[in-house]
C-alpha cells in the first residue's frame, strides 16, 4: 500500500521512506536484461534541458494536463486553499498557495490532475518491483534506481537494494554522482552496477549548465573506479554523457571527457554512452507551468552524433566502449558542414 503523509522536507519520513515519481516497467534502457526502474524525486542538479523536469523538486507536485480536461470545475470547489481558477484558457494554479494536498487529484474525473511524487514504504516497495522477478530471471535483468538523484536519499536507497541482494535481484544506480562521499559509501556495497552522468568536463560550464561545479562529481567517480579496481563492488560502470545543443554537445567537451576517463578510469567502464538530445520532455514543463529554454530546439542530425563519437573513440578510451543512442532528425545536405561549437551557452 502507498501512502502519504506529511513530514518535511518531502513529505515522507526520512526512513524507511522514499519519495519516487514514477516506476517503470520492463525498460530495457537503465542496465542489463529487462528492468524495473524506480525512479526517485528530488535532485542535486537543476540541468538546464533536463527531461524530467518532475524530478527536481524533492516535494510532491501536481500536473495538470490540458487535453484530458472536461472543464467541470470539481477541482476548484474541491480545493481548500482556494488554489484553483477555471479560466477560458485552462486551470490556473496558483503555486504559492497550493500545498500538495491532493484532494483535487484525487476528485478529478479524467485524471487530468495529478500529484507527482508519492512516499513509499520500503517492504512496499520491495514487494512492488519483485513482482517482476520473472521478467528478471528470464532476462538477466534487475531493478535500477534512477531519477532525480537516488542517492540523496542513500539510507533507503542502501536498505532497499540490501533487501533485494537478499532476494537475488541484480541492482543498478543511474546516478549524477552530486553528493557527500558518504552517501556513495552508504549504498555502493548492495550496488551490482552504477550508470553514471558525467555532462560536462569544465567545471565553470558546468555549473553554468546544472547549477553546480564538478569536482565532487569526479571526486565519487574516482571512488568508485578506486573500489571495482580493489575487487569491489559495483562489477560494472558505465558512463552516460547528455549530447545537449548549445551546451555539452562540443568537440572540446567529448575529448575533455575522454581523457579524463581514460586517465582515471582506466579498464573499469564497460560502456560509454553518448545521449541524443531529445524534446520528448516539452509537455512536462506545460504541465508544470515552467518554460523550457530548449523547447526549440530540434533534434541533432546523426552526422553530428558520429562525429562525436568518432572524437570520443580517439580520446584514449577503448574505442570499442563507445556507443551512441536516442533520436535523430532526418540528415540534410548542410549536415556536413554543421558545427557543432555553440554559439551561446545556455546556463541553468
Ligand atoms: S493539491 Fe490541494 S491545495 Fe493544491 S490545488 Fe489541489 S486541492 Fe488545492
Ligand atoms: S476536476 Fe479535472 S476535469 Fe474537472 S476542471 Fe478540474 S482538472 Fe478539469
Amino acid at each position: 500500500m502507498r501512502v502519504i503523509e506529511n513530514h518535511p522536507p518531502n513529505g515522507c519520513t526520512p526512513h524507511p521512506q522514499a519519495m519516487v515519481f514514477e516506476i517503470q516497467r520492463l525498460s530495457t534502457e537503465d542496465g542489463p536484461g529487462i528492468r524495473t526502474t524506480v525512479f526517485f524525486k528530488g535532485c542535486s542538479l537543476a540541468c538546464a534541458w533536463c527531461h524530467n523536469p518532475e524530478s527536481i523538486s524533492a516535494r510532491p507536485q501536481l500536473h495538470w494536463i490540458a487535453s484530458r480536461c472536461i472543464g467541470c470545475g470539481t477541482c476548484c470547489s474541491v480545493c481548500p486553499e482556494t488554489a484553483l481558477t477555471l479560466l477560458e484558457g485552462g486551470l490556473a494554479i496558483d503555486r504559492s498557495r497550493c500545498t500538495q494536498c491532493g484532494q483535487c487529484a484525487v476528485e478529478c474525473p479524467s485524471t487530468a490532475l495529478e500529484l507527482i511524487g508519492t512516499c513509499w514504504r520500503l517492504d512496499d516497495l520491495v514487494h512492488e518491483v519483485l513482482k517482476d522477478r520473472a521478467y528478471f530471471a528470464s532476462s538477466g535483468g534487475g531493478v535500477t534506481a534512477g531519477g532525480g538523484e537516488p542517492g540523496l536519499q542513500a539510507p533507503f536507497l542502501s536498505a532497499f537494494f540490501r533487501t533485494l541482494k537478499e532476494a537475488g535481484i541484480h541492482t543498478a544506480v543511474d546516478t549524477c554522482g552530486c553528493y557527500p562521499r558518504r552517501a556513495l559509501d552508504e549504498f555502493l556495497p548492495f550496488t551490482d552496477m552504477v550508470l553514471y552522468d558525467l555532462k560536462e568536463i569544465d567545471p565553470d560550464r558546468h555549473l553554468a549548465f546544472t547549477g553546480r561545479s564538478n569536482e565532487q562529481i569526479l571526486d565519487n567517480l574516482k571512488a568508485v573506479g578506486s573500489r571495482m579496481t580493489a575487487g569491489s563492488t559495483p562489477q560494472a560502470l558505465w558512463i552516460r554523457t547528455p549530447v545537449i545543443p548549445d551546451a555539452t554537445a562540443t568537440e572540446a567537451n567529448i575529448a575533455g571527457l575522454g581523457h579524463w576517463i581514460a586517465d582515471h578510469l582506466k579498464g573499469a567502464v564497460t560502456r560509454w554512452e553518448l545521449c541524443a538530445f531529445n524534446n520528448l520532455c516539452r509537455d512536462k514543463y506545460l504541465r508544470l507551468d515552467r518554460d523550457w529554454p530548449f523547447k526549440a530546439h530540434p533534434l541533432l542530425s546523426p552526422t553530428t552524433m558520429e562525429r562525436l563519437a568518432g572524437i570520443a573513440r580517439r580520446s584514449g578510451v577503448d574505442p570499442d566502449i563507445v556507443h551512441w543512442s536516442g533520436s535523430t532528425r532526418m540528415p540534410t545536405e548542410t549536415d556536413d558542414a554543421e558545427t557543432d561549437q555553440p554559439t551561446q551557452a545556455t546556463p541553468a
